[in-house]
């Protein structure tokens, strides 16, 4: 991946754009749903902003601790995306403000209680067994905690409570 000078670079929409150290916007655009269809996945300076600060906040102080890499499932989402996904009509990817990762090398289960231990978040979701979810909200940040699951078909989201560390 080519590095960026800086991060000040006045082309905000460029996908070599680098949010924080090891992240870039690319990484939170790219959509094999939108190319098959044809969307654009183009995020405004407010949705940049919002993916700035969950990496600033959350994903580079995480992937510091965890020196390794992290991947980014899914970003920011326009419209057409989230639609095509079948994300939630209000879902946070749609601000920018959250992230689907994946990390390879650590139990996702151990990163899960890391996130939940050292940092703030507005939602930290343990999605499906298969992928964590978290989003920034700044001053309003929840910290909610749950996991996903499918129950006859549907989704069900269960809260966990934040004295507990969370096992499976
Ligand atoms: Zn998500």
């Amino acid at each position: 991946m080519k590095l960026a000078e800086n991060t000040s670079t006045n082309s905000s929409t460029s996908s070599e754009l680098r949010l924080s150290a090891n992240f870039y916007l690319n990484e939170f655009t790219v959509s094999q749903i939108a190319v098959r269809h044809g969307y654009r996945n183009e995020p405004n300076e407010k949705q940049i902003e919002n993916m700035r600060l969950l990496c600033v906040n959350v994903l580079q102080p995480l992937r510091e601790i965890i020196n390794v890499p992290i991947f980014i499932n899914s970003g920011f989402r326009c419209f057409d995306v989230n639609v095509a996904v079948g994300g939630r009509f209000n879902s946070q990817h749609l601000e920018g403000k959250a992230a689907d990762f994946v990390v390879h090398s650590i139990n996702l289960i151990d990163v899960f209680n890391i996130v939940l231990q050292r940092y703030s978040f507005d939602q930290l979701i343990y999605e499906f067994g298969k992928w964590i979810h978290v989003s920034w909200n700044g001053k309003s940040n929840r910290k909610d905690m749950m996991i996903s699951k499918k129950v006859y078909g549907k989704t069900v989201y269960e809260k966990l409570n934040g004295e507990l560390r969370f096992q499976i």
